[in-house]
């Protein structure tokens, strides 16, 4: 079991307090580096949910709303809190979802950011007077709370994710009711301990609730008192939630699944893109939704990019992420596992080549550690092409036209992440603009950042996160024309 002084309550929050109480459902959570319970956390039930929402009903101040010194402070009370406790809810993250030690902490840091981001843009969301008097009126814009939101997040970045909506629903003075992922709920708990011990933050402004997901889900959904939510994980999930909601005509904001392309063009500096794509592709184990999936490479340099890459590769090591140099830990779970293994067998089955990487028939007994794979000849009729692995595998598709290769890039129905390597500006400006997807990198293999928008066309989402975007999604704008 994980001892910490963060995780004194293994149990939801609501109205300011602890709902510790004694005879609910429990649910378990593992280690994934060794399959070990660590903790055993109460489970809620719909009263209990629909308790965190009056809760939050009870905090959503309109006629007299918060100040905005008063929202700044929140951000940067948790914004400080995060950052003191950096190596505790690393090391309570890397105990839930695997993933090293040291991207654990900078995980955490990533979070602090966002709250940090909001604090010092909140002077945005001021209200302001338009300069023109159209229609003899003058016109003010305010931008007020959407209003109790719910907010519901996924396991892969167990702190990051819940960073990017909690900090903009307070910048916006909206309460909100918060879902964790069932297998990373103890970073959650971990985080609701500082917001409980070490901010200003009014009762009932945030809560907690875990427990069947569906049923939560669902009394989200329903609930007229709750007239947003934000949600990031898969599209089945994000598609459930835009039907549930449709009669109410709920504003939703989704951050679905991706499909990343991941451009090598024969003018590329390959050595760069190789590092780039290390870097990208085995971040959090190739467990996120930004991560390379198809690895476009042109035929001209796919001999020596697949030697670069095989080389690198090799040299990973894989293991139990408390363990120092380790890089890669091990998938979340079996479904997460398997499905590593199926892709690759499906590869190799129709006609790939694996350059690096096991047999995935010699796996039985590696636990969820999945060993980083390189399958060359990868065409668009494998599993790997058309779904996303999330795991350490590198698909390589060569090609060998810029128009076939955008086609390509945009043969999904995802339009999350994309990278352009190329040394021609030209050219990389025109693929950006024809790719599809909300984050396209040139040259890098970055991921979001607080101060920018980030987001998905198509069947990736809706809205963004991060940036001024960000900050203006839990915020309604009213405009009021003064007739005097
Ligand atoms: P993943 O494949 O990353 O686990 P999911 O979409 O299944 O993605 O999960 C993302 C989040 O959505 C988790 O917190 C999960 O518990 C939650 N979730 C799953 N099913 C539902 C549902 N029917 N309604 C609301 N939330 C759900």
């Amino acid at each position: 079991m994980i001892e910490s002084p963060l995780l004194t309550h293994l149990a939801g929050y609501s109205g300011g307090q602890w709902q510790d109480s004694s005879g609910t459902r429990n649910f378990e959570v593992f280690n994934p580096a060794n399959g070990e319970v660590i903790a055993r956390v109460a489970a809620m039930n719909a009263d209990e949910v629909e308790q965190a929402i009056r809760s939050g009903c009870s905090a959503l101040r309109l006629s007299q709303p918060y100040s905005i010194e008063a929202r700044q402070r929140w951000l940067e009370e948790i914004r400080d809190a995060l950052t003191a406790h950096r190596e505790e809810l690393g090391r309570i993250l890397c105990s839930e979802h695997g993933k090293p030690l040291p991207e654990a902490c900078g995980e955490v840091d990533y979070a602090a950011g966002f709250f940090d981001y909001c604090a010092r843009h909140i002077g945005a969301l001021e209200s302001h007077a338009l300069a023109e008097r159209p229609r003899g009126c003058s016109w003010t814009v305010h931008y007020r709370p959407v209003g109790v939101v719910g907010l519901i997040t996924p396991w892969n970045f167990p702190i990051g994710m819940i960073a990017k909506k909690l900090s903009a629903a307070l910048a916006a003075g909206c309460p909100s009711v918060i879902k964790p992922a069932s297998e990373t709920p103890l970073t959650m708990i971990a985080l609701f301990t500082l917001l409980d011990e070490h901010t200003s933050l009014p009762p009932g402004m945030v809560n907690l609730v875990m427990g069947k997901a569906s049923m939560i889900g669902q009394v989200l959904c329903e609930s007229p008192e709750v007239p947003m939510l934000s949600f990031t994980g898969s599209t089945e999930v994000g598609r459930r939630l835009l039907v549930d909601t449709a009669l109410q005509v709920k504003k939703l904001a989704l951050e679905l699944g991706g499909n990343a392309p991941f451009i090598v063009f024969d003018d590329a500096d390959l050595e760069a893109a190789a590092d780039n794509l290390m870097a990208n592709k085995f971040r959090g184990g190739g467990q996120t939704c930004v991560c390379a999936n198809r690895i476009f490479v042109h035929d001209r340099v796919m001999a020596r990019f697949s030697e670069l890459l095989a080389q690198r590769v090799s040299a990973l090591t894989v293991g139990d992420g408390m363990n120092e140099g380790v890089d890669i830990g091990p998938l979340i779970n079996k479904a997460g596992f398997d499905k590593v293994r199926r892709h690759v067998s499906d590869a190799l089955a129709l006609g790939g080549t694996l350059i690096a990487g096991p047999d995935p028939g010699s796996l039985d007994n590696v636990g969820l550690f999945y060993p980083p794979t390189v399958v060359s000849g990868v065409t668009r009729d494998m599993a790997c092409f058309r779904e996303e692995t999330f795991g350490p595998l590198v698909p390589l598709v060569s090609f060998s036209s810029e128009d076939e290769v955008v086609a390509a890039g945009n043969d999904t129905e995802f339009g999350l992440a994309a990278y352009v390597f190329s040394a021609d500006p030209e050219r990389a400006q025109r693929v950006t603009a024809a790719l599809r997807f909300g984050h396209v990198g040139w040259n890098t293999g970055t991921g979001p950042a607080p101060e920018a928008p980030f987001g998905g066309m198509k069947a990736s989402g809706i809205g963004r996160e991060g940036g001024l975007e960000g900050l203006f999604e839990f915020v309604e704008p009213q405009t009021v024309p003064r007739g005097d």
